[in-house]
């Protein structure tokens, strides 16, 4: 029998090819077969070999090109065969990105895998809008929370948003106004600063802020696309970039 190619479960970050490891773009540069995500960047995938396979799986809540289960199938079809498979995904692999479900076929299947960590949207929209997640002086909690999910309202955030602590909101822009309600509703302060970060470390990144009461008003006037996160928290308010030319001008 055909030695099993070996899975690499690869995050993409959140757009820019410049913040790929560079295990994932020797990874890309060449992979035989790429299956990938609707969110990896074309600037990417361009970087593959011409001659590479390039499988797209795009998902999106609407249209579902192939369920999770018919991906994790392909992937290991494709390895039993004796192929390489580079299975791309927007940032990490493991943030939101279902590598968990992959990894645990390919492991059942007797399939090697390898994963290759990515930069989560979380830390490049941080990194673009010069957001501290962390700031010793305002936040030393920060969570990463799905806001299109099985139950969302029956999900427990209390304690997650609020003083010293940042919320990170991903999938959250279709469910924005449930969101901002059940937040107020669990006590948070209506005037709770927030940042909205639309296609982070793409060329056409948005950043809106304003108070949390307001969330819904803005995703919808400033017709709010995915993908976007949501930034809940002090951190969204201090404007770090000022600070820091503040500090430098000090220091001289
Ligand atoms: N594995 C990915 C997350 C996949 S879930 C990661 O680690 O980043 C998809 C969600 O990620 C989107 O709905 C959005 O909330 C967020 N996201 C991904 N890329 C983004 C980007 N460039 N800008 C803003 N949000 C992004």
């Amino acid at each position: 029998m055909a030695k099993s190619g070996t899975i690499y479960l690869v995050g993409a970050g959140p757009g820019d090819p410049d913040l790929l490891t560079l295990r994932a773009a020797r990874l890309i540069e060449h992979a035989e077969l790429i299956v990938h995500d609707g969110l990896v960047d074309r600037a990417i995938l361009a970087m593959a070999r011409p001659d590479a396979e390039l499988v797209s799986v795009a998902k999106s809540r609407a249209r579902h090109t192939l369920p999770q289960d018919d991906i994790c199938a392909l992937l290991v079809r494709e390895a039993l065969a004796g192929r390489d498979v580079v299975r791309l995904k927007g940032g990490d692999p493991l943030v939101f990105g279902r590598g968990g479900e992959e990894a645990e076929a390919a492991h059942a299947a007797g399939i090697r895998v390898e994963i290759v960590p990515g930069i989560s949207a979380a830390n490049g929209a941080a990194a673009a809008a010069q957001i501290a997640l962390t700031h010793r002086d305002a936040a030393s909690v920060v969570s990463f929370v799905a806001g299109q999910c099985k139950g969302l309202a029956e999900q427990d955030w209390a304690g997650l948003a609020g003083k010293g602590r940042t919320l990170v909101i991903y999938m959250g822009v279709k469910t924005a106004p449930q969101i901002a309600e059940k937040l107020m509703a669990d006590g948070l302060a209506p005037d709770m600063p927030l940042a909205v970060i639309e296609n982070a470390c793409r060329p056409d990144m948005r950043v809106l802020r304003g108070p949390l009461a307001a969330l819904p008003d803005v995703v919808e006037a400033e017709a709010v696309k995915s993908p976007a996160l949501i930034v809940i928290g002090e951190v969204t308010a201090r404007d770090t970039v000022a600070l820091a030319q503040l500090a430098q001008e000090v220091a001289q």
